[in-house]
């Protein structure tokens, strides 16, 4: 046997204009709001953050890290179930628990990790896992990794979602969701596939990365917005590194779902607890986020403004009232025409390329966030206006 070759790999992602390149950011330290970003030495203004309450660089929560860091040191030096676990993660995860009106909540590392740990947990051989079409990645690795059955229905389509659950071979099912999809920002029938599961007695999972700090009155998420308890879905995972600001995850719910992930999710088990100073920050920011109102009503106040002049200017729209607006371009070429004219515009927003969409449903996607001014919004729809018109035919 010999090694597969890495060139012609390369060179074939190339040609289908699907080559990925990251974009060194480098900080600028006058800033109070991540807006802002300078690549290759140019200012832009930056729409495909997921810092949706503009709080990944506020002070208070950067100096909450700092404190904790000085008092904790950097690292957590092993896992939670080991000597990892301290006082900043039970008490945060205590605060989770609270924000999100459950028993108990767990924290894990990233949202990856806490969707693999939390599917896993819940499902295995012999048993079936039911995702949407366009679910998260983490939540399809997490099915393959299950070895459970594993099956998808179309998009939001929550009757679909239940002739699977009907089926009933195997009996025992995990059906999760995005709560809002992180690439077209629209909302999952979250009470027809709460009315589904019940009715079936399956496990349902959400996954609320970019629900959560945002949508319901308290920025409880897509769950609170829709007035759906722990009884209607059991388990909800959220993230801490998008709205929130910080870094991690946590699955939240009753006590012995916490008890049993505890025991079975190994992506929890054997991994290394995250700093204390990360859960300290991230304490900081839940608090910022609850008391500041403000930072939600602004950011879905700007999503409103947004879609206006976009569709006043001609700008194609996706159905989403979330701050995540993808703008459909058709292809990858498109996609990446328009991302290059926007930048020349003096703005940073990204393609979003096949395979994260379909093959045929790329995109520019734009995100807005409470640290945005008006004018930078009625400049982007301008530019885009433009940059649209331009795109070639795909
Ligand atoms: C970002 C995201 C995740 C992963 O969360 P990380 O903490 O970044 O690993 C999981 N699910 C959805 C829907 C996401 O958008």
């Amino acid at each position: 046997m010999k090694r597969q070759p890495l060139e012609p790999a390369l060179a074939e992602i190339e040609r289908q204009h699907l080559r990925r390149r990251r974009a060194t950011v480098e900080s600028y330290p006058q800033k109070a709001s991540h807006t802002q970003v300078v690549v290759d030495g140019t200012r832009l203004v930056d729409f495909s953050s997921n810092d949706y309450l503009g709080l990944a660089a506020h002070p208070a929560i950067a100096a909450a890290m700092a404190e904790c860091s000085a008092r904790c040191g950097a690292g957590s030096g092993a896992s939670h179930l080991i000597s990892g676990h301290g006082r900043e993660h039970a008490a945060l995860e205590e605060e989770l628990a609270a924000f999100t009106g459950r028993e108990r909540a767990l924290l894990f590392s990233t949202g990856y990790m806490a969707n693999l740990g939390v599917v896993t947990a819940l499902a295995g051989r012999g048993e079936s896992v039911l995702l949407d079409r366009l679910s998260h990645a983490s939540l399809i690795d997490a099915g393959l990794l299950s070895g459970a059955r594993f099956r998808r229905y179309p998009h939001c389509d929550a009757t679909a979602a239940r002739r699977l659950l009907a089926d009933g071979r195997p009996e025992t099912a995990v059906l999760a969701t995005d709560g809002v999809f992180s690439m077209d920002g629209d909302v999952a029938p979250l009470a027809e596939l709460a009315e589904a599961a019940r009715t079936h007695g399956a496990w349902l999972v959400v996954d609320d990365a970019h629900g959560i700090g945002v949508l319901g009155a308290n920025g409880g998420g897509s769950l609170e917005a829709a007035g759906l308890d722990c009884e209607a879905v059991p388990v909800l995972v959220g993230t801490l590194g998008k709205a929130l600001g910080s870094f991690g995850a946590f699955a939240a719910g009753s006590a012995d779902l916490i008890e049993i992930l505890i025991q079975r999710a190994r992506s929890y088990i054997y991994t290394t607890a995250l700093p204390q100073a990360v859960a300290a920050a991230t304490r900081a920011a839940l608090r910022i986020a609850r008391e500041e109102t403000w930072r939600r009503e602004r950011v879905l106040a700007l999503t409103a403004r947004f879609r206006t002049a976009a569709r006043e200017t001609g700008v194609p729209l996706a159905d989403s009232v979330t701050p995540i607006q993808p703008i459909p371009l058709g292809s990858a070429q498109a996609a990446l025409a328009a991302q290059l004219s926007l930048r020349e515009a003096g703005f940073w927003v990204v393609a979003i390329r096949s395979p994260t969409v379909p093959a045929g449903a790329e995109r520019l996607r734009i995100t807005l966030t409470a640290g945005h001014q008006e004018s930078q919004i009625d400049a982007l729809v301008e530019s885009l206006g433009r940059a649209c018109a331009r795109a070639p035919a795909s």
